[in-house]
């Protein structure tokens, strides 16, 4: 069955869009909902009356993960996903998240309005703190069971400010893992998203069908020296923390540039003590985080990077210590997702090319559970979490046609 001619309702997508918009904004246009926050869960509010609305089940699960059902004839029936986050980075732009949780609930609408009958329960999603105000992707590894056990502990923010987030939001911080489902109740999970980077902008193509989703391993390198008097120490008698660590830093982008084309690394913050202008620094802490959307490369980067300290360190008369701090694994999407977006582009005769995604999403968790994937819709000189992100209306339109389209190719494979 083909329903070429099926189209979303753009105008309700369009008011949606600027009445969520009008929730968290800022002085400066952007967007502030951090998950758990206030205009987090007037978000929420807004988006369970959209369901209401539309004539659907709402439902939230024990980790909040707020849901719209749209049930088919058959009880038994499987469960297909499709969603994304409402919540925001602070100071965040207008569409991300947004239009995926907005774009899957007008597909819904669509659908149900044209009166097709599906062997599947379709399920619009908004996961919790994909952001990880508290901890990133908290809704769906809930639902995948992966929260770990110490979860509060180990979040960003205070334990006791995080658990009194989640009683504010009516979650029970002991029942958040009742939130898990079983991977044989569900059919599938789709996400569209805006790209947040330029690739589809340049080369002038509507859709990316995401093929995966990079790995990311976080490490602190420790470079220790020894302090001494800045002015009467031999300039070649130093061992100066900083030096390694600077020296480290050069070598460690050249490395990434010249022998792993596809990997990103970001020496995102660095740390120096004393920290004094008249010391020499005896102790210098550097975070790496490192991105590949291939794991073996991704592995094999890593050690590389691990070698390049010690010989940095060796190099200044320095040691080094490193400590992996946060690992997630490369996401590989399904074939059969990315089979049912590329029919949906073709159908609707709209432009398209595989990607790989530098950015995590809730699909990343998803693809370990169930059958994922995922669709980037163009973001306009690649600029995210930031008021100034911004994508073409017409493209959040396409983006959403195809991903309706893709929903019935999976729903009707
Ligand atoms: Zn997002």
């Amino acid at each position: 069955m083909v329903f070429p001619n099926l189209k979303i309702n753009h105008e309700r997508l369009h008011a949606d869009f600027e009445q969520l918009s009008q929730i968290g904004l800022t002085a400066d246009n952007g967007i502030c909902r951090m998950a758990l926050s206030r205009e987090d869960l007037e978000a929420r509010a807004w988006f369970a009356d959209r369901i209401e609305e539309a004539g659907f089940l709402v439902h939230d699960d024990d980790a909040g993960n707020l849901s719209g059902i749209l049930l088919c004839d058959n009880p038994k029936a499987k469960t297909l996903l499709i969603g994304s986050h409402l919540d925001t980075v602070q100071n965040a732009g207008r569409y991300d998240g947004a239009v995926g949780v907005l774009a899957a609930l007008e597909s819904l609408r669509t659908i149900n309005e044209a009166g097709l009958k599906l062997p599947v329960h379709l399920e619009v999603i908004d996961f919790t703190d994909d952001e990880g105000a508290w901890q990133p992707m908290f809704g769906s590894l809930s639902l995948t069971g992966r929260l770990p056990k110490n979860y509060l502990r180990d979040a960003n923010g205070e334990m006791s400010s995080f658990r009194a987030a989640l009683v504010r939001a009516g979650i029970n911080p002991e029942h958040v893992h009742r939130a898990r489902r079983s991977p044989a109740d569900l059919a599938g999970y789709i996400e569209v998203h805006i790209e947040q980077g330029w690739r589809l902008e340049r080369s002038q193509v509507n859709i990316g069908v995401v093929t995966g989703i990079v790995g990311r391993s976080s490490y602190l390198f420790t470079f220790h020296g020894q302090a001494g008097h800045s002015g009467t120490t031999s300039m070649w008698e130093r061992k100066d923390a900083l030096q390694g660590a600077a020296l480290f830093v050069t070598r460690a982008h050249e490395l990434v540039r010249n022998s792993y084309p596809e990997g990103v690394i970001n020496c995102g913050n660095v740390e120096v003590k004393p920290g004094t202008r008249t010391i020499i620094p005896s102790e210098v802490r550097v975070t790496v985080e490192c991105r590949h959307v291939k794991q073996t490369l991704l592995e094999e980067m890593e050690r590389a990077l691990l070698d390049l300290a010690h010989e940095c360190a060796q190099a200044c008369y320095l040691t080094v210590m490193s400590d992996r701090f946060g690992h997630i694994a490369t996401a590989m999407m399904s074939d059969s997702v990315i089979e049912a977006i590329e029919k949906a582009c073709e159908q609707l005769d709209v432009t398209y090319t595989r990607l790989a995604s530098y950015a995590s999403h809730n699909a990343q968790v998803m693809s370990t559970f169930t059958e994922s994937g995922m669709l980037f819709i163009p973001s306009v000189n690649g600029i995210s979490h930031n008021p100034a992100e911004f994508s073409e209306w017409e493209d959040v339109v396409r983006g959403t046609n195809v991903l309706m389209h893709a929903i019935l190719n999976l729903a009707l494979r």
